[in-house]
């Protein structure tokens, strides 16, 4: 982010370097008539110019490694008052190959001198001599010019002086502000560097692979407390009430995990059974909700150290609420920064679903410890190595220390996550190339996350669990305080039979004749990594079609795609590029046993041992791939579904009903088939399988009712009542039972709410009067708060003091709740008002702007204000908002996957697709049409066309916030 400020002091700073080399003392330039020089006299073109017109010495993105990092020694001293920070260090360079400069990432900060020491002048305490600094801004890069080569295999001392304003949004070295209850402003410091903004905070080799040890020292004000990455060793006192504290050197780590806090934060504090000690801070009148997080993160951590046999090798840990955060948390070592709502719980109005997503992240952010942080991706093109394994590991983690919260469960929603954004032609691969930071910013999205976890639970699942857990202990051993790639992670995991402990750990899975990847596996043999090969390298999911006859099973595998159908001219060509080896799983009514199958051809044949009515594949849905039925499939499914459903294990049903709405919009199965199979819901009592279905009717229905067909949107309307209503009315309006129970009680009366069932508005509209009344004192459960709000923000009077309240609210759990209610309202001017307390950042803070105008696009009064809105300040939101995924929502055809194009270009192409598939949508709107064809087109509309109600309600949207809560790093 790039804004007026920063651009001043960079402007200062090369009105500096254009003056400094007038002045001798700082810039001899003949010392500088380097051979670098003499080449761009003779090809010029061949180097970057920097902004003073001379030469810049080093033309790629990415450093050079003729120098690398060993320890930075790093002093920073931020005013909390004037806004900016004064910091040095000092730099260790190893020199490998001979040089005459050093290229460093720096972005946005003052340099006031750099110089230089050998080993030689700091023994003999000479003055160290003065480097030449240039800046190319494009690539975020410094180049220091030494006077005299360095040479090979030598250690040098870089030392510069520096300075910045704090930035203003989520980035680098950023203030950020909270209110206390009698109304006080604070100011505190924070950090945030993945995954290239540590160049904001001090000029550093800024990439994953230049590991190193920081050394940290920070200066503050007695009022408040410095956190860093390692323990504080001491605190010195300075001239005028100032303090330094000394914290201890870091083990080895990429730039990214560095951080900082300068803060006045409170906390709580246990110790781990290995003698680690866990605190989690947040703002003093939110100390009360550190508890259930303290419990938490003592319990994970012990969790993983077991499970992963090795030891977190920090001496604390601590877990910070931020008030401003962009992302949902981060993993910094021994320092993770968290979104308020991503750590605290309130035991009043934090629900079922809260509990769920604050476990998540400390799951998610404690692996990373381990995966990130001690293991580290070689470059950002391979992040998913972070992030879909930390992602995996909440799945592990929380199943062995939090059973109870049915996380096995929850997880299928990762991969349904995934699948949505994957199934469309201009998803990516795993693993991708990126180069420039904004490139790099857009990994970090749900196939890095989702996809990057749900291949791995399928792999685990081909594996067993003991497997796996040996090749991922493993990988993180041969790899600790270093980087690793794909080919690392599947050598680990396919056992080489080499490593001599493998051999000792007792399991070797392939004979000598093998290739060091090959598993042997029902007789045949699978190179794991080329079977691995076809998940990350390829975009999308196969669609696996099953034909049964008699004992014959026909298989054959294709790409499963939402936005291209099988009539279109690019089908043919697109089905041609992709082939995955499937390892398929599958159960039939004859048997409980699992069959299992590797697919590695386009089309395959199977002799089923007996006759079978029958057939389900993957088991337990832990396959990421989607399986269409021909023939009488579908339909001996359906049928078994209604006479005893308790035949198909839980998590199939649930992939059936997934499987099933997936292929409506495709156009592969019909929705009368899709709603036949729904109908056996009125007698599923399995939370997971009835939230699915209820999810998938909800999301008709508001497809329906964004649209003005009235006689559509009743019908399904009554059809929705009819099979759930004897299960809305028997709910209860409280927090009790299992962690699915009452999520399923959330999503039931939200959804009579929304459908304005009177037992179900009365009852909220009951409660709300009685919580004003009140003056915000009455406990209402938490897990039906958020209906409770929304019912209530229906008069001017509810939503006005909605409003007050938000305000006066110190939960986070609570404001997210009334923000929502608040989005609600039927009334444009309320929200309109929203929209500029949102762009304001004050009552509403910046870091929420997104999830709210989300929320206001799916409020079919909001539809039109939303678009228009983004529409029209589409660049301010791009400066806004930090996290931009547009190329989802672009078809091959505008986007190509170049990125090459400005952002104002993909919104271009997102309007005149917008006005394309309108065109398209309304010639379907013919009168008479069947009310299933209606739905069906609007279903498959949604997928394929970003038809302008979709592109509002979600694409829009979704590109500014790709996930209604943002998620971890
Ligand atoms: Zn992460």
């Amino acid at each position: 982010m790039v804004n007026s400020h920063r651009k001043l002091i960079f402007h200062i700073y090369i009105g500096f370097y254009c003056s400094a080399i007038t002045l001798p003392k700082i810039c001899v330039c003949s010392q500088f008539s380097t051979p670098f020089i003499n080449q761009f006299s003779k090809d010029p073109e061949a180097f970057p110019v920097t902004t003073n017109g001379e030469p810049f010495p080093w033309r790629d993105l990415r450093l050079p490694h003729m120098a690398i990092p060993l320890h930075y020694d790093l002093l920073v001293h931020p005013n909390l008052t004037s806004l900016d920070f004064a910091a040095s260090e000092k730099i260790e360079i190893l020199v490998r190959e001979a040089t005459q400069f050093i290229i460093l990432h720096s972005k946005d900060l003052e340099i006031m001198n750099a110089t230089l020491h050998s080993e030689e002048d700091l023994r003999y305490k000479k003055p160290g001599k003065e480097l030449k600094v240039l800046s190319y801004p494009a690539h975020e890069q410094i180049a220091l010019l030494v006077p005299e080569e360095l040479i090979a295999d030598v250690r040098y001392y870089v030392a510069i002086n520096f300075q910045a304003k704090l930035a203003d949004g989520f980035e680098g070295f950023y203030k950020s502000t909270y209110r206390t209850s009698g109304g006080e402003t604070r100011t505190i410091a924070v950090t945030d560097f993945q995954p290239t903004e540590a160049r904001m905070a001090f000029p550093c080799f800024d990439e994953p692979l230049f590991k190193a040890n920081f050394t940290i020292k920070i200066r503050r004000e007695s009022r408040h407390i410095a956190l860093s990455n390692m323990p504080k060793v001491r605190t010195i006192e300075l001239k005028e009430g100032l303090l330094e504290d000394h914290f201890e050197a870091t083990v080895k780590m990429s730039t990214y995990l560095v951080a900082y806090i300068v803060c006045d934060f409170n906390s709580v504090s246990g110790t781990t059974l290995s003698g680690v000690k866990v605190s989690i801070y947040a703002s003093p009148e939110k100390w009360s909700q550190t508890h259930y997080a303290l419990d938490t993160s003592l319990k994970l951590l012990d969790f993983y150290e077991n499970y992963f046999h090795i030891s977190y090798p920090l001496p604390k840990l601590d877990l910070v609420a931020i008030p401003d955060f962009g992302p949902g948390a981060m993993e910094n070592w021994g320092l993770i920064t968290y979104r308020e709502t991503s750590l605290l719980f309130d035991p009043k109005t934090s629900s079922a679903s809260d509990k769920l997503w604050v476990t998540e992240v400390i799951a998610h952010e404690l692996a990373h410890q381990w995966f990130g942080n001690l293991v580290t991706m070689e470059w950002w093109n391979d992040i998913w190595l972070n992030e879909g394994f930390a992602t995996y590991m909440e799945l592990i983690s929380i199943n062995a220390t939090y059973p109870e919260l049915q996380f096995d469960d929850y997880f299928l929603n990762v991969c349904f996550e995934a699948i949505a954004k994957d199934t469309l032609n201009s998803s990516r691969p795993i693993s991708n190339p990126a180069e420039t930071p904004t490139e790099v910013q857009e990994m970090f999205d749900v196939v890095s996350y989702n996809k990057g976890a749900c291949i791995l639970n399928m792999l685990k699942d081909f594996l067993t669990d003991e497997k796996f857990q040996e090749g991922i202990t493993h990988y993180i051993r041969k790899f600790s305080y270093r980087n690793a790639k794909n080919d690392d992670l599947w050598g680990s995991l396919s056992n080489s039979c080499l490593e001599g402990d493998f051999i000792s750990g007792g399991f070797c899975y392939s004979n000598s004749k093998m290739t060091s990847n090959t598993l042997s596996f029902l007789q045949k043999n699978v190179e794991i990594n080329e079977m691995m090969n076809t998940w990350t390298l390829q975009k999308g999911i196969p669609l696996v079609v099953v034909k049964q006859e008699g004992r014959s099973l026909r298989l054959h595998q294709e790409l499963f795609l939402k936005g291209v159908f099988r009539e279109d001219p690019e089908w043919g060509t697109l089905q041609e590029r992709y082939l995955w080896q499937i390892p398929l799983t599958y159960s039939t009514s004859s048997s409980n046993m699992i069959h299992r199958h590797v697919l590695k051809s386009k089309r395959d044949t199977l002799e089923l041992p007996e006759k079978t009515s029958w057939l389900k594949f993957n088991v337990d849905s832990n396959g990421y791939y989607i399986v269409h039925y021909e023939g009488h499939g579908w339909d001996h499914l359906i049928t078994q579904l209604n006479q005893n459903h308790t035949l198909l294990r839980p998590k199939d049903r649930v992939g059936l009903i997934h499987d099933a709405f997936q292929l409506v919009s495709a156009g592969r199965l019909t929705l009368d088939k899709a709603l036949d199979l729904t109908r056996y819901l009125q007698h599923e009592t399995s939370s997971p399988a009835l939230l699915k279905g209820l999810g998938h009717l909800e999301l008709l229905y508001h497809m329906m009712d964004g649209r003005n067909i009235s006689d559509v949107t009743e019908n399904l309307k009554h059809y929705i009542l009819r099979y759930f209503k004897a299960m809305i009315d028997k709910q209860s309006w409280s927090d009790e039972g299992s962690i699915f129970d009452r999520l399923l009680r959330s999503a039931l009366l939200k959804l009579a709410c929304d459908l304005n069932h009177p037992p179900c508005t009365q009852k909220a509209a009951e409660l709300f009067s009685r919580w004003m009344e009140s003056s915000g004192k009455l406990n209402i459960p938490a897990d039906v708060l958020k209906i409770v709000y929304s019912v209530g923000a229906q008069t001017t009077g509810g939503w006005n003091y909605l409003l007050e309240q938000y305000g006066l609210s110190m939960s986070g759990a609570e404001k997210n709740k009334i923000l929502y209610a608040l989005s609600t309202s039927k009334h444009q001017e309320n929200l309109v008002k929203l929209i500029k307390l949102g762009m304001e950042g004050k009552v509403i803070k910046t870091q929420d702007f997104a999830p709210l105008l989300h929320a206001i696009a799916r409020n079919p009064k909001g539809q039109h204000l939303a678009w228009n809105f983004v529409r029209e300040n589409w660049t301010h939101l791009l400066k806004k908002l930090v996290f931009v995924y547009i190329q989802y929502y672009l078809s091959e055809q505008t986007c190509k996957r170049k990125k090459k194009g400005s952002k104002t270009f993909y919104f271009q192409q997102v309007v005149k697709l917008i006005k394309y598939h309108y065109r398209k949508f309304r010639k379907y709107r013919k009168p008479k049409i069947s009310y299933y064809f209606i739905a069906q087109r609007v279903y498959i509309f949604q997928n394929r066309f970003l038809s302008i109600a979709f592109l509002v309600r979600e694409a829009v949207l979704e590109v500014l916030c790709p996930r209604p809560s943002p998620g971890p790093d």
